[in-house]
């Protein structure tokens, strides 16, 4: 039980009084002059409130960092001082704090640290507090970092630059970029694999299936800053597309319908990554872990035809079913029916409407069609060679996959016919990520993709435990029995 007294320096009557006064004079102001709106009610309280709130942070703070245990990191053994009450300025929701802390040296370990700063937040390189990194975060993955700089000024008070907002996204990328590694580490050893399993809540589930959707797309890249005119001078274009691999993870029963007859997917997993196809697949596997993989009853692998993906599948999926989005598989009928026939002709549309009936409503739909793919080659003959061609590509198309293109058995299951969920996570990155004009450098990307990464599997309260609000609650109410 902390003393009265204590809590009362915590926020001095003088400085509520002081304050109140000030308060009253601003509404006052804002009450008399023409126009007034609720609006700049709020703008001016909320300019005020950091008058009284920045110096209880501060004693608060302070508190918080004396209390800290003065221990290595490490090995937990008391530090020796090498100095004492160090300054430092941090920049905070509600103004600047100048706080002191020790400084120290373990010898068994040989290592200096100062322990409370671990409680402020301060990792390494960190210049504001939790709270202000956590805005810098949020505001980053909205928009490009001139506008969110603009909008955390508005919106928060939070005097960021375009160049400080981008070097704490970037640092939070990193340590997004961590808290990922450590998951992947874990998918390496059996026991790991286990952990990450348990973490996915889903052994008590009654059977289910996991749905896996991959996808990839591009993002403009440029290295060598400030050399584009250098480089074009030497024939070399600076800038290229790169590939973000893009995958998204659900529980079959986690796919609902909206009175309106939307899909909707209750809750998800997301992977996406600009680094190889390797780190890719690994990434997802130990998210399908996290998701439930080992707990399945069947695990089903829907995306478009790329073959790259199939392989990925068979490497790390074995057992899963896969099929291939059927908009995709129509397309390549739509495709090959204007090259043979003629686009728009009356005669492409009679030989396309009952294949793309069979493909949804007959058990072999998809042997059919190639059954008439083949059927056409011979009355092909007297064509051009490009539409043989088409042809024959298209029945070594249906060839490779009439296998994953189940759609009437999918139906019948309530089971997605194709990787719309993927390609919409796909387009939620692109409003970030594919802004006009907009080049990421390779270090760059991955941090924010890793950093919105982390957002949208909700795994935010790993960067920053304040965001948590069940821990925040679980946390007030042991607070409150033990006051009571
Ligand atoms: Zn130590």
């Amino acid at each position: 039980m902390i003393p009265d007294n204590v809590n009362r320096d915590l926020i001095p009557n003088e400085l509520l009084q002081t304050w109140a006064q000030a308060v009253r004079t601003r509404i006052t102001t804002v009450l008399q002059a023409p126009r007034s709106t609720l609006g700049h009610l709020e703008a001016a309280l909320a300019e005020e409130a950091p008058n009284l709130l920045r110096p209880i942070l501060e004693t608060a703070a302070q508190r918080l960092v004396d209390q800290q245990p003065f221990h290595c990191a490490i090995c937990h053994a008391p530090l020796r001082a090498e100095a004492r009450h160090r300054r430092r300025t941090l920049h905070a929701v509600f103004g600047e704090l100048p706080l002191q802390r020790d400084y120290g040296w373990c010898p068994t370990c040989d290592a200096y640290g100062h322990p409370a700063d671990a409680a402020l937040g301060l990792h390494a390189a960190a210049a504001a507090s939790p709270r202000v990194q956590e805005i810098a975060a949020l505001v980053s993955l909205r928009s490009p970092y001139a506008q969110a700089a603009q909008d955390a000024r508005r919106l928060c008070g939070q005097s960021l630059n375009r160049a400080s907002l981008q070097r704490e996204a970037w640092r939070q990328g990193q340590r997004a970029i961590h808290c990922r590694q450590a998951d992947l580490a874990l998918a390496r050893t059996p026991a790991g694999v286990a952990a990450l399993s348990a973490r996915s809540g889903t052994a008590a589930l009654a059977p289910f299936t996991l749905i896996i959707e991959i996808d990839a797309w591009n993002i403009r890249e440029r290295d060598d800053w400030g050399r584009t005119a250098a480089r074009r001078r030497q024939g070399q274009e600076p800038e290229r597309w790169h590939w973000v691999f893009t995958g998204t993870l659900f529980r079959l029963d986690q796919r609902g319908q909206t009175a309106g007859g939307r899909r909707v997917i209750t809750q998800r997993g997301y992977v996406a990554t600009r680094q190889s196809l390797d780190d890719f697949k690994e990434q997802l596997y130990a998210e399908a872990l996290l998701r439930g993989l080992l707990n399945a009853e069947e695990v089903l692998i829907i995306a478009d035809g790329a073959i790259w993906i199939w392989k990925l599948a068979e490497d790390r999926f074995k057992d899963a079913r896969q099929r291939v989005d059927l908009f995709h598989v129509k397309e390549h009928l739509h495709e090959l029916a204007r090259t043979v026939f003629g686009p728009g002709t009356p005669e492409a549309q009679q030989w396309l409407q009952p294949l793309l009936r069979f493909l949804e409503q007959r058990t072999d739909g998809a042997l059919e069609v190639l059954r008439e793919l083949e059927a056409l080659a011979p009355r092909l003959n007297n064509l051009a060679e490009p539409q043989q061609a088409a042809l024959h590509r298209e029945i070594g198309y249906f060839t490779t996959h009439h296998q994953r293109m189940d759609y009437k058995q999918a139906k019948a299951k309530g089971e997605p016919v194709g990787s719309g969920a993927v390609e919409s996570t796909a387009r939620q990155y692109q409003t970030r990520f594919k802004c006009t004009g907009q080049f990421w450098s390779l270090a760059g990307d991955e941090a924010l993709l890793a950093l919105a990464t982390l957002y949208r599997n909700e795994r935010w309260s790993r960067l920053f435990p304040h965001s948590d609000a069940a821990t925040a609650k679980q946390w007030m109410a042991a607070l409150m029995n033990e006051t009571n």
